[in-house]
């Protein structure tokens, strides 16, 4: 692998006592301390996307992302350690410039912003021929970083768990991260994916598809959860703010509000209705950035991590 980046693996796996979990023992996989930039589930669907056999002969990188993407944060990244050009396609105006891109561009990655019926076209070949008029040639790097090659390195993340457990749980944005847990779980476990997204009505075949193109079959070890959205991505509720101060409160971490602060507060929510069986052994996938209290760096700030 290319991929000269210093992460540290296998991600530490720590029980979260929490009197509210009852007879349910939940298992936090952090692999939000795999590296300090590139957050953790972005490093593992990169992984093989920028394989060296995936990636000969480029010269340059080309992605596209929001205006807060973590992928375009770790492409850029990734490009400066392997040494190639990087392009970022971003959804919306150069204004306000924030932390996120200012580290891309720090990295070197070049900045192109389209407005949103473009964005819309960033699957379309004849975009993609327009970019390759303006920068060159490039390879493509999907948005999310979501392609069947990103399956293999989130399989990973659950080759890594040693102990015995139930099922795992993770955030969803595309779906790439819980379609490649599904593969890797043995018969018995199961995946449950929280959406990040409101009506995002596609995503239950987004996961098949990948699924399918990676196995060669669907599996049905995995479901998305749709209820812990709170008012779409990015929004937020005084629930989930209440939720996660009293998070905080009790672990001294802060999740972000984005992704991995809804999988807690649905994982939680979940436990105390009594959907999850007692005895039942649950590894909660921190996907990225928690802020340990009393440390919180601008890195870890909330409104950063989408
Ligand atoms: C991108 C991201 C996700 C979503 O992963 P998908 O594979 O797109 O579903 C979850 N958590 C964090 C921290 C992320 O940056």
């Amino acid at each position: 692998m290319a991929l000269a980046l210093d992460v540290r693996l296998p991600s530490p796996v720590v029980e979260l006592h929490d009197e509210r979990l009852g007879e349910v023992r939940v298992l936090l996989k952090r692999d939000d301390l795999v590296h300090p930039v590139v957050s953790g589930n972005k490093w593992r669907k990169l992984k093989y996307v920028l394989d060296d056999s995936e990636i000969a002969g480029a010269t340059t990188l080309l992605t596209f992302g929001g205006a807060y993407s973590n992928h375009v944060r770790a492409l850029a990244a990734a490009g400066l350690s392997l040494g190639l050009r990087t392009i970022g396609v971003i959804r919306g105006q150069e204004r306000p410039f924030n932390d996120v891109l200012a580290g891309a561009v720090a990295d070197g990655m070049h900045l192109h912003y389209v407005d949103r019926t473009t964005y819309r076209r960033r699957r379309d070949a004849a975009l993609h021929d327009e970019l390759r008029a303006a920068y060159g040639d490039f390879h493509l790097v999907p948005e999310g970083g979501t392609s069947v090659l990103a399956l293999r390195g989130c399989a990973e993340i659950v080759a890594e768990i040693e102990r015995p457990f139930d099922m795992i749980v993770c955030p969803v944005g595309t779906g790439g991260t819980l379609a490649g847990l599904a593969t890797g779980l043995a018969g018995g476990q199961s995946a449950i994916g929280i959406s990040t997204l409101k009506g995002a009505v596609s995503l239950d075949s987004d996961v098949d598809r990948l699924i399918s193109a990676d196995v060669g079959t669907s599996l049905r070890n995995w479901r998305i959860d749709s209820r812990f959205h709170h008012g779409g991505f990015a929004r937020r509720s005084r629930e989930l703010d209440a939720f996660l101060d009293d998070f905080d409160v009790r672990h001294d971490l802060r999740p972000d509000p984005v992704y991995v602060g809804k999988m807690l507060f649905g994982l939680f929510a979940m436990i105390s209705a009594g959907e999850v069986p007692p005895g039942a052994v649950v590894v909660a996938l921190v996907t990225g950035p928690v802020a340990e209290s009393g440390s919180r760096s601008s890195r870890h700030s909330p409104d950063l991590i989408v």
